[in-house]
């Protein structure tokens, strides 16, 4: 589905021996409970070396977060899995995905959906991450730099909501911007305190659900 760009210098090496260390990566997580044979094979086919720094290439396939600059962590593998199979109990169209960070979980949500806007508000790690996706031939995500927890009126409603900052609660503005029928996946709580929740609104109100503990960023104001 993904292929490594071969334009990328001193990707090469760790190109060639990436296959078999994501194949390694993608057992674990099916014996972590991923189910979801479309979100495991995603995670196969991409490349998550070509997401952080040359330097930290050789952990890509751990499963853990590594820094990618300006404070901030690409999501554990495990927690992408988890966070996209749980967002798709069923078919999802337009999905808003709020902290873009090296775009991995936007790489991950693209192939599921028809379009994907994705908002962060660091302006550094926004261009960076729209730069790579394109690399990697993604054509279906809208880039916004911006805060991502006041939603994105001009694209509402979403069937899907997904964050990758941790909220004191669930803003109400992502919940008037869900759609009848739609989901919302986000880490919820303060400090060591979050939980991963899931926000569904149907026709006669929100049901929510508490999925596991995690720990996530936090969410910040402002534009960085
Ligand atoms: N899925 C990303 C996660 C990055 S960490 C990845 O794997 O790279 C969470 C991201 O949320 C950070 O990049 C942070 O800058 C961003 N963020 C925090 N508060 C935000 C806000 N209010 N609006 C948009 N993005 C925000």
């Amino acid at each position: 589905m993904y292929q490594v760009p071969s334009h990328k210098p001193g990707f090469a090496g760790i190109g060639m021996t990436s296959e078999r260390t994501r194949r390694r990566l993608v057992e674990l997580l099916r014996d972590m409970g991923i189910n979801s044979e479309k979100v495991l094979q995603i995670m196969q086919s991409l490349p998550r070396h070509i997401f952080v720094e040359e330097a930290l290439a050789s952990r890509a396939y751990e499963n853990t977060a590594l820094p990618i600059g300006q404070g901030q962590t690409i999501s554990q593998p495990y927690i992408v899995a988890l966070m996209t199979q749980v967002l798709f109990d069923q078919p999802r169209s337009k999905v808003l995905e709020i902290g873009t960070g090296c775009g991995y979980q936007t790489a991950i949500l693209a192939p599921l959906c028809e379009q994907v806007i994705s908002v962060e508000r660091i302006v550094k790690l926004h261009r960076e991450a729209r730069d790579r996706l394109y690399d990697l031939g993604v054509r279906n995500v809208v880039f916004r730099h911006g805060d991502g927890f006041d939603g994105l009126a001009d694209f509402a409603p979403f069937d899907g909501i997904l964050a990758a900052a941790v909220s004191a609660d669930v803003p109400e503005e992502l919940v008037t911007q869900l759609s009848v029928g739609g989901r919302i996946v986000m880490p919820v709580g303060r400090g060591e305190k979050q939980s991963l929740v899931v926000i569904d609104k149907t026709e006669s109100g929100l049901k929510k659900q508490e999925i596991e503990a995690v720990r996530f960023v936090p969410r910040l104001a402002g534009l960085g």
